[in-house]
């Protein structure tokens, strides 16, 4: 059994009358994310998580932004894909704890449906999923509501020979 940590990193600045989705919900706000997909930094950040996990890439090199394949893509599908990825290289995923600095709308309501919604794709239990959001207490970009960065680790457990196959192919 061999052990793996990714963490993932993203930032999506706000914009008004633009669609809100994080975690795979869809969030009340008076401003959304701006993007070439459907904006959901918080997908993004822990797609880079589980690519960084496994040291392949980021979310940028596998689904680049300048594709139209990708334009206003639901970030779910790319989070699929990604958890394809890792299975054929034999992993799965431990646990994953995703933390959103946002300055407003509040998000605890959302939380739930956001661990359910991420746990359902990764196929794991919601247990092992983790959404916290912060403010930065009107500091820096987050703070001026300018933008919504987001953080994410993974734990991915896997078979190491497994492993080997897959990128000797
Ligand atoms: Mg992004």
């Amino acid at each position: 059994m061999e052990i793996r940590v990714g963490n993932g990193y993203d930032v999506h600045a706000l914009a008004p009358g633009l669609r809100l989705r994080l975690g795979g919900v869809d969030i009340e706000s008076p401003v959304g994310c701006v993007a070439h997909s459907d904006g959901d930094v918080a997908i993004h950040a822990l797609c880079d998580a589980l690519l960084g996990a496994l040291a392949l890439g980021d979310i940028g090199g596998h689904f680049p932004d300048t594709s139209d394949e990708f334009k206003g893509i639901d970030s779910r599908i790319l989070l699929g894909r990604t958890m394809s990825l890792i299975r054929e290289a034999g992993y799965g995923v431990g646990n994953a704890d995703i933390t959103i600095a946002l300055q407003r709308p509040k998000l605890a309501s959302y939380i739930p449906s956001m661990r359910e919604t991420l746990a359902g794709i990764m196929e794991v239990p919601v247990t092992s999923v983790s959404v916290k959001a912060t403010t930065t207490e009107k500091l820096g970009f987050v703070g001026r509501q300018e933008g919504c960065a987001v953080y994410a680790t993974v734990l991915l457990f896997g078979n190491q020979s497994r492993r080997s196959e897959f990128f000797e192919k």
